[in-house]
């Protein structure tokens, strides 16, 4: 049992730990989840420790070498619990073994004239794949976005009674544009898939595009609304699927109402609001459903709908660590694609904080680097991940090109930014 009393810290629980482990099975492989899995622990136990996250990809067993292409240790840094050594050997591990779809996005068309009212995705995808490590935020949001998610799939999968213990099945991300709401949505979708994977044979995304749902046909949205949400009734329906439902902007939802105050055809924009939302209640009431909003503007967001959101998560800019971070990705891929050569080391927020930011000929470009983060302060991370692309094509013709004149081309980049 947990320990119940109130002097119990978060360091206590430090032992009731669960460690995912992400295993990428071959596209082709056949091989049985059961004998990958066991051979995956055997190679956990032969490295013994751990000190944070790690990714393996070179197998010199012949067997996982044929049928996996990584083993993830994932989101082993729990907030609170200082980082420290795991021992392998004696841990709760979870192994999770995947195989990604490759079909990319299939989307629902609105009416002739191709607006498309949603997209739908076959979780796990090979779209998503990597993109929650590529979201990079300043405190434990992702891990507490994903302990929410997986806290209500599990209720609800237990059949927790919602009138004695209350919780809801949508989550709000809400922030100005380009912080990655819409990504975290989708890899958080991702990871449950993953995650649930033996709960769940299938998982789908199925994304609302709520823009074009609202902009302009009210007259036909409705019945469209009505007919989309039939066919994500047909998906619930199976209880071996994972559902999520992904609506973007739901502003819109606000900006079709006001609208009808204006008087533009008042009746219709408020019936396609009140469907949607009459719908979203009923799907919501299945255990294998979790619906995902996001919205750019805080305060212009319907009230029926933050009414009806349990977790409201208020998603930022970057600050200058994680802009740092987004930066040296950015700059390692260069280098990974021999576009910034010679390759160079940079070194990661957290060990040039333990140098106190100390100059040196091991930390100079990596110093350089962390003053242009802090000169990015306030761009949003959309921004900051096509800055390195334009320094480039701005301010630097040809390849391969040294760290040092990226650097400088980036810094210059970042001043016209503004
Ligand atoms: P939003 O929905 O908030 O407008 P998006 O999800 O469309 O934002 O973000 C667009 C892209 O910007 C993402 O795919 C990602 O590449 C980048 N991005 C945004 N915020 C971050 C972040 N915090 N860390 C890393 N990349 C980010």
């Amino acid at each position: 049992a947990l320990p119940v009393s109130s002097e119990c810290k978060v360091s206590d629980m430090k032992d009731f730990i669960v460690y995912h482990v992400e295993v990428l099975q071959c596209p082709c492989s056949t091989a049985r989840t059961a004998s990958i899995k066991e051979k995956v622990l055997e190679l956990l136990h032969a490295k013994k420790t751990a000190f944070g996250d790690f990714v393996i990809r070179d197998f010199q067993d012949t067997f996982l070498s044929h049928n996996v292409e990584y083993v993830a240790l994932c989101d082993s840094e729990i907030p609170g619990v200082e980082k420290k050594v795991i021992d392998l050997t004696s841990c709760s591990l979870q192994i999770h073994v995947f195989q990604v779809h490759t079909d990319g996005a299939g989307t629902e068309e609105l009416d002739d004239d191709n607006i498309s009212a949603a997209s739908h995705w076959l979780l796990p995808s090979a779209d998503f794949n990597g993109l929650w490590d590529t979201l990079v935020y300043d405190d434990a949001v992702k891990l507490r976005l994903l302990n929410y998610a997986t806290t209500t799939l599990m209720f609800s999968e237990k059949h927790v009674d919602s009138n004695v213990i209350t919780w809801n099945r949508i989550v709000l991300l809400h922030g100005p544009p380009g912080t990655g709401k819409t990504s975290l949505c989708k890899a958080l979708a991702q990871k449950l898939s993953i995650r649930f994977s033996e709960r769940y044979t299938h998982g789908q995304l199925v994304e609302i595009n709520s823009h074009s749902l609202f902009s302009k046909w009210f007259s036909e949205s409705g019945k469209l609304v009505m007919k989309m949400f039939q066919k994500i009734q047909e998906l619930i329906e199976d209880p071996e699927t994972l559902v999520c439902v992904l609506i973007d902007e739901v502003e819109s939802l606000t900006a079709a109402r006001k609208s009808s105050m204006n008087g533009i055809e008042p009746s219709d924009a408020i019936r396609v609001v009140n469907a949607l939302l009459t719908q979203l209640d009923q799907i919501k009431r299945h255990p294998n459903v979790l619906i995902l909003t996001t919205s750019n503007i805080t305060g212009a967001i319907d009230l029926a709908f933050v009414d009806r959101a349990d977790i409201k998560q208020y998603i930022g800019p970057p600050s200058t660590r994680a802009i740092y971070t987004i930066y040296i990705s950015c700059l390692r891929e260069l280098m990974k694609c021999g576009i910034i050569s010679p390759t160079h080391q940079l070194i990661d927020i957290r060990a040039l904080e333990v140098t106190r930011f100390m100059e040196n000929s091991a930390t100079f470009s990596s110093l350089k680097l962390y003053n242009i983060a802090k000169n990015s302060e306030g761009l949003s991370g959309r921004t900051l991940r096509k800055l390195p692309f334009i320094a480039h094509a701005l301010f630097l013709q040809g390849c391969p090109v040294t760290l040092e004149s990226y650097l400088e081309a980036l810094s210059v980049a970042v001043e016209r930014q503004f």
